[in-house]
């Protein structure tokens, strides 16, 4: 199949392409369309004319035109989803691209019923004052690889229910099911609406500099969204920035262990790891790291991992070489410094012969924070075992990183986790679970995770202005 760019309604090819291999194989898969400047510059002028009638069309119509987003999405979400297993290599079954089909629906019909109706902060003898929230203008939309149709639509939606134009550029890793998807939901808005430019990180630039974008959401790297925040500054763009985690998770002393292990793993596994709100660090008490150890390790090593479009399998390949390269060195770099490997750590040669980055699920204990694999983000299928033994020290040593995007208590001790969880700088905690988004709560990272949330009425919000009107 071609892929195109789609601009202004309709389908529009490039001179030049960059090929994209699936990483279960590492065979192609198909050529993504490289954009020029002037053709983002198109997308953009389509999308402000296409603002101009947006932002009057009622709300009913803009929440209508969202519902049928919605319904496209299920109908087309086997193909969507075997497309994003080829791609990204996440598999189809578990929580991968049949439940991420399934978030974009959920997420679309859930915030197309959002409402931001007009507040009245003063109704007296000396006078009305009203609050109404207007769009922003063109929207630039910039995605990473992990989730690429989730997060293209958890930007998508909100800024067009609102009544803003998206000019939406996914990642160079990732770009084929997320040309498909936007052409496929493109269709039910009228012309403009909704346009889609691929190419390489140079164009996120481009988008991030152009004075015809009012506002960029973004979600990827710590480094890049500092780059994002540097090139928007000159136009004083609004931003939101989803980036990077590290997050932690601290099991207290009361815990059966075979009763988390489950959640533990797919807390830290979700994705292969490739997940922003993934567990990253565990660090656990000493009076059951033994038992900890020995039912995750149990948990894990049952888990089948292959080509995703094996449907018995849950976990899939690395999603790229760079991600692969990454773990491996944060892996061997704790093994040198005396990790004991509980299990993996010990990919076979697939991914230096370019037939799939398969790292293998990999459980790390005795190792200790000042370390790269603790203190870094591995964003891979690696998790680090931390023991403690005072829960403030464990706690402070959460806290001690640039990061606070999620984090995750597990205890039988509802009063105790709750009084933990607020002493945790992050923006979302978890209690014996860890990582579970939804699309009624607003998400988003503080410290160097991350500016303004996303989902509910608050991260619709982040799509609007302000407007007081006296009357
Ligand atoms: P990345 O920062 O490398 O790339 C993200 C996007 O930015 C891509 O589309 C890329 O082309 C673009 N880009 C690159 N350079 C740019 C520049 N100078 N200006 C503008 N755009 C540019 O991130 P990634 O590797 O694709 O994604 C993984 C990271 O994303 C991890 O750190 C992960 O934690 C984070 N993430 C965060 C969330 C969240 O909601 N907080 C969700 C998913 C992923």
């Amino acid at each position: 199949m071609d892929y195109n760019l789609y601009i202004n309604g309709e389908s529009v090819p490039t001179e030049n392409h960059m090929d994209i291999f699936n990483p279960a194989n590492g065979e192609l898969l198909g050529k993504c369309p490289v954009a020029t400047r002037d053709q983002l510059n198109m997308a953009v002028a389509a999308a402000a004319e296409a603002f101009k009638t947006w932002r009057n069309v009622s709300d009913a119509d803009r929440k209508a035109a969202c519902h049928a987003i919605g319904q496209i999405l299920e109908e087309n979400a086997e193909e969507l989803a075997k497309l994003l297993t080829e791609e990204q290599g996440k598999p189809l079954n578990g929580v991968g691209s049949r439940f991420e089909l399934g978030g974009c629906q959920g997420w679309t019909h859930y915030t197309a019923d959002l409402e931001l109706p007009v507040e009245v902060i003063q109704d007296n003898e000396e006078g009305r004052v009203e609050l109404h929230r207007n769009p922003l203008g063109v929207i630039g939309s910039i995605t990473p690889w992990n989730w690429p149709l989730m997060i293209a639509i958890w930007h998508v939606i909100p800024a067009i229910r609102t009544g803003n134009t998206v000019v939406i550029k996914p990642s160079p890793f990732t770009p084929l099911s997320t040309l498909r998807m936007i052409e496929l939901i493109g269709s039910v808005l009228p012309k403009g609406v909704l346009n889609v430019v691929s190419g390489t990180d140079e164009l996120g630039q481009m988008m991030s500099e152009h004075e015809d974008i009012q506002k960029i959401v973004f979600t990827g790297s710590c480094a890049t969204g500092s780059k994002v925040m540097a090139s928007a500054a000159p136009t004083l763009k609004r931003l939101t920035l989803e980036l990077g985690g590290n997050d932690a998770g601290i099991v207290l002393p009361d815990v059966d262990a075979k009763a988390i292990a489950q959640g533990l793993f797919w807390g830290a596994f979700i994705n292969g790891g490739q997940t922003c709100a993934a567990l990253k660090r565990l660090y656990v008490h000493e009076d059951v790291y033994d038992d900890v150890c020995a039912a995750l390790t149990d948990f894990a090593k049952s888990m089948p991992v292959g080509n995703g479009l094996d449907e018995n399998v849950v976990l899939g390949p690395v999603q790229n070489k760079m991600q692969y390269d990454k773990v491996k060195r944060l892996v061997d770099n704790a093994v040198d410094n005396g990790a004991r490997v509980l299990l993996g750590a010990d990919p076979d040669d697939r991914a230096e012969n370019g037939k799939g980055f398969f790292y293998p699920v990999t459980l790390l204990a005795d190792v200790s924070d000042g370390l790269p694999i603790v203190d870094e983000e591995q964003f891979g299928p690696a998790l680090p075992i931390i023991k403690y033994s005072d829960i403030d020290d464990a706690i402070a040593r959460a806290n001690d990183s640039d990061n606070g995007l999620g984090g995750s208590i597990w205890t039988n001790d509802m009063a105790q986790a709750k009084a933990l969880a607020t002493r945790l700088e992050c923006g979302s905690v978890w209690i014996n679970k860890h990582g579970m988004l939804q699309p009624n709560v607003p998400f988003g990272g503080v410290k160097g995770s991350g500016i303004g949330v996303e989902f509910g009425v608050d991260g619709l919000k982040e799509y609007t202005t302000i407007q007081a009107v006296y009357l």
